[in-house]
């Protein structure tokens, strides 16, 4: 059923060499590879439709407003969101983010109280420390663990009336923890808080139901996903999306317009203003069905094999400490060794071909915590091998014998 072999033969850059080595992709967090499957729709695109979409009468703007409509029902579907108008296309997570905070900038009081957690990336941190400048509201931090989870009894500490909104991660992009995004819902909630969740680093691995959870917004980036960079989406409940005032002004995303009003557009097109990555949304769609074709399942399972067979790996590695030791986690595993610098490693790794990242990986937070620089962070898919880990260990013992 699931045939690894198969699967990277779908992806074209996974048979070129980096340095004279086969290359050995491990920096998935940061983009995920795409598969012909996905590289043929924006050819396509570009080869039979490229007009602009929503406005022409002539046959290839409909064609293109179809796929692009027709993308955008995929996506619904996949999330299971009630309405297709609450999916809205931006360019990605960070400004789906900055959309909804630059949204509350005159629904906040001051001393309104915001939840973030320990855990966030920079996009879901800045954004929000933007807002509370702007309107006087509290950014309140849920603390972390030693194992890279969140506090759940200082979260409950935290909730209180005067809490408006929480925002967390699915997925832990540095250290690949998995939160319990359920139970922060459902309590966020139950104080008349509004939950987003920042589902960037967990739509690769797993499918969220956005009406079983219920989240209020959930936000994701298709270059995770195996689709193309600069386009991504928002989900909103309608009912939270109608209050929100248009983040840009501009074309598309008008009813009318006089020199002595505008009246706004319904959604999604509200939110959508200027001519927006028309291919990217169309190949966003194709990832999400390139994904379902393997299915959600088979991937999940089939990495965590690799989570199990890499930890289980490294750990024999004389000084090699993990960060992040979440009972449930995605395929990350953020690591340094004793005595040397993670960017050290990472440049001898780069060597043989392998890519790792290091560094902070937008959580500095987390680096704080930890009282460490950095870390090397191999993050693993589905179309990566035991073989590969197998190279990536090899590469470590040698890094290490030259650096000690
Ligand atoms: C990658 C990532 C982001 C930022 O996504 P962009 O595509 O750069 O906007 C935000 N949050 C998490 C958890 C991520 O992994």
């Amino acid at each position: 059923m699931f045939d690894v072999n198969k699967i990277r033969s779908d992806f074209p850059i996974l048979s070129r060499k980096v340095n004279g080595q086969p290359l050995v992709y491990f920096d998935n967090a940061a983009t995920s590879q795409t598969p012909v499957q996905v590289i043929d729709v924006i050819t396509d695109y570009y080869t039979r439709l490229n007009s602009n979409i929503h406005r022409g009468v002539h046959k290839l703007s409909q064609e293109a407003t179809e796929a692009y409509e027709a993308a955008r029902k995929t996506i619904q579907n996949h999330f299971n969101a009630a309405h297709a108008h609450e999916i809205i296309f931006t360019a990605g997570t960070t400004e789906s983010i900055n959309l909804i905070a630059t949204g509350y900038t005159n629904i906040l009081q001051p001393g309104d109280e915001l939840l973030i957690s320990a855990l966030e990336h920079h996009s879901n941190i800045v954004p929000w420390q933007m807002l509370c400048e702007r309107t006087g509201a509290i950014l309140k931090v849920i603390p972390m663990t030693q194992l890279g989870t969140l506090d759940s009894n200082a979260f409950e500490t935290l909730l209180n009336e005067k809490t408006r909104l929480i925002f967390v991660n699915h997925v832990s992009n540095a250290l690949g923890t998995v939160n319990p995004i359920e139970e922060i819902i459902q309590k966020g909630h139950a104080v008349g808080a509004e939950v987003l969740i920042d589902g960037a680093q967990a739509c690769p691995h797993i499918k969220p139901d956005v009406q079983a959870l219920d989240a209020d917004y959930y936000v994701t980036s298709a270059h995770k996903l195996c689709g193309p960079t600069g386009v991504g989406m928002l989900y909103g409940k309608s009912s939270l999306l109608n209050q929100l005032p248009p983040y840009q002004g501009g074309g598309e995303m008008i009813a009318t317009v006089t020199f002595e009003k505008t009246t706004y557009a319904d959604l999604p097109h509200k939110f959508e203003a200027g001519t927006p990555n028309i291919a990217g949304g169309i190949a966003f769609g194709a990832a999400l069905d390139y994904m379902n074709s393997i299915g959600f399942e088979a991937i999940a399972t089939y990495e965590a094999t690799l989570l199990d067979y890499a930890t289980e790996a490294l750990l024999k590695i004389p000084g090699l400490k993990i960060y992040g030791e979440a009972p449930e986690k995605t395929a990350v595993i953020s690591f340094n060794v004793e005595g040397i610098h993670p960017y050290d490693i990472g440049s001898i790794l780069d060597q043989m071909g392998i890519a790792v990242r290091t560094g902070h990986h937008c959580a500095q937070p987390i680096m704080d915590f930890y009282q460490i620089p950095g870390t090397i962070r191999a993050s693993f898919s589905f179309y990566n091998t035991k073989e590969e880990i197998d190279r990536l260990v090899v590469g470590l013992q040698k890094a290490i014998a030259m650096l000690q």
